[in-house]
């Protein structure tokens, strides 16, 4: 761990809240605030807290809660810690996530095994000395913990949440702890007026909670006129500078940290916690936000999947072109090709104009043999294609079926038959309940030079994050290997594939593992870098 820069630790609490509805980006408003303390150079990290009763998110719907997140330490989470590794560019843990079914898990277990020593167990002290002691395990180790809070005031759901934060608040006083509420802002059309009664109402949801904001965060379709900034600040008991627009980023969500820089939102936060003010180093983010803006180049690449009418559900993947289309200098147009609907009749009409096609990960039979076609398609007309977890396990069994003249060749997910040639993980077979039993978080692999993994690494270890029950099975290895399958990657021990790819095809790489989560903004991740890389070569080819 870095040292901190504070002269001695003194962990300061910044409080994110959402008012008024949903879907305001609470998560990017917290993750540019994280960067901006970071890049002034204090250490910082970010943390989730879930009003669901999931005790994850690992057995939700992705149509529900979008994607999965695993962290390194094997933890199923919300999907906004994407979003916080991918600003900070660094990883958390378990800990940086804490949902309702936790803390009563926690709780009930507790109570079970007689730890209240025979106190009535209750929501305030009980439930939320838990989430308190959550909160503050950070104590001591990082100058700044960002708590965002899900959900939007007023939900019963998040009161507990509310109840901690005001009492954290409150034990740590006003140099120590600081608290955001994102609102929003509409704008009437038929009026032709700009609204802040919603603010007015949620901020006084908040102070019935005995939560007084100190910086307001106004989501609007463009930036507030000095005057409604008066208004709000007036209502709501904020100054009027503590009101901080946000305006819809017109390019991209790595815009937003710069926004708030140019209001001098880490100097607001500075002032009222009593410490200096320090400029944050935003050069780097600035070019790389610049190459997303106006980039030389242009790509167009297929995200196959059976997720795809909800974009949350691939959020990470997509995220991770956009990294690896700034690295390249390209804007990657990302199409969304539902697997279910691409046939034997429509398979060309789909998917001829593409220079490169992923086919992602995902769980369940449905979409399956419009995945493959997919792959088929890319292995025999040389576009490059990348195949993430379940999409490299189709890669397979597509090359079983017509390489290797497997005509039953299937993954046991989805059919039992004599050719299985991915199959569930030995150690999966004695699971029986459904929460965080897949084979979760970052492992390592080994790399064998020469291939065009090792290429994209530069390296022959590595780390990825996984999330899996099914494998390639080790039965089938020898055929596939006979017919001209690589295995670029294994486990250390050999046991496990990690990363096939194809000779003689631009690039042709499955990998088990998510590569999607280690994509950071600013430096992406490897193999997407290389892969857009590959689809801009092929796209010049067809140009010429
Ligand atoms: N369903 C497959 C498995 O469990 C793939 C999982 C995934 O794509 N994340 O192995």
């Amino acid at each position: 761990m870095s040292k901190s820069k504070l002269k001695s630790v003194e962990t300061k609490y910044i409080f994110i809240t959402g008012g008024v509805l949903s879907s305001l980006g609470k998560g990017i408003a917290s993750s540019s605030i994280g960067l901006l303390l970071k890049k002034s150079g204090y250490t910082v990290t970010i943390m989730k807290l879930d009003p669901y009763i999931n005790v994850d998110p690992g057995t939700m719907n992705p149509f529900q809660h979008g994607e999965v997140y695993v962290t390194d330490d094997g933890a199923e989470t919300d999907l906004d810690l994407g979003h916080y590794e991918r600003f900070l560019g660094e990883s958390l843990f378990k800990c940086n996530n804490t949902t309702t079914g936790q803390v009563y898990f926690e709780v009930i277990s507790k109570e079970r095994r007689g730890e209240y020593l025979g106190k009535t167990v209750q929501v305030i002290p009980h439930i939320t000395d838990e989430i308190k002691k959550r909160v503050r395990s950070f104590e001591g180790k990082k100058d700044f913990v960002i708590v965002e809070i899900g959900g939007t005031v007023g939900d019963i759901e998040s009161l507990p949440f509310l109840e901690s934060q005001r009492q954290i608040a409150w034990e740590l006083g006003s140099s120590r702890a600081l608290n955001i509420h994102l609102t929003y802002v509409p704008y009437i059309k038929s009026s032709g007026e700009v609204k802040t009664k919603p603010t007015q109402h949620s901020v006084k949801i908040l102070m019935e909670h005995g939560i007084k904001p100190d910086i307001l965060l106004c989501r609007a379709e463009s930036k507030l006129h000095k005057d409604i900034k008066q208004k709000i600040g007036l209502f709501c008991n904020v100054e009027e500078e503590s009101v901080i627009d946000v305006p819809d980023a017109a390019n991209t969500i790595y815009e937003v940290p710069l926004a708030f820089k140019q209001q001098g939102l880490h100097n607001i936060i500075a002032k009222k916690l009593g410490i200096k003010e320090k400029e944050p180093m935003v050069e780097e983010l600035k070019k790389f936000v610049e190459k997303i803006r106006k980039p030389a180049h242009v790509v167009d690449v297929a995200l196959v999947g059976k997720y795809v009418q909800y974009r949350d559900s691939y959020k990470s993947i997509i995220e991770s072109f956009i990294h690896a289309g700034s690295i390249n200098n390209t804007r990657v147009n990302i199409h969304l090709i539902n697997s279910e609907e691409i046939t034997q009749e429509n398979f060309v009409e789909k998917l001829s104009f593409l220079d490169g096609i992923l086919v992602g990960p995902g769980f369940g039979k449905r979409g399956i043999e419009g995945k493959i076609l997919a792959i088929n398609y890319a292995r025999t007309n040389n576009i490059p294609f990348f195949g993430i977890c379940l999409g490299m396990q189709c890669a397979v069994i597509e090359f079983a079926r017509n390489i290797c003249n497997l005509k039953d060749a299937h993954s046991s997910e989805f059919a039992k038959t004599t050719q299985n040639v991915i199959d569930m993980m030995e150690k999966q077979k004695k699971i029986t309940n459904m929460g965080g039993t897949m084979r979760l978080g970052a492992y390592p692999a080994h790399l064998n030079k020469g291939t065009l993994a090792y290429k994209a690494y530069g390296s022959e270890d590595i780390s990825e994050r996984h999330r899996h029950r099914y494998e390639v099975n080790n039965e089938f290895r020898q055929v596939l290997l006979d017919k001209g399958l690589i295995f670029s990657a294994t486990s250390p021990d050999g046991m496990l594939v990690e990363i096939v790819e194809l000779p003689d095809h631009p690039w042709f790489v499955g990998v088990q593992f998510h590569p999607e989560l280690k994509s950071r903004a600013i430096t992406g991740h490897p193999l997407f870098i290389d892969f857009i890389k590959s689809s801009l070569k092929i796209r010049k080819a067809k140009q010429n």
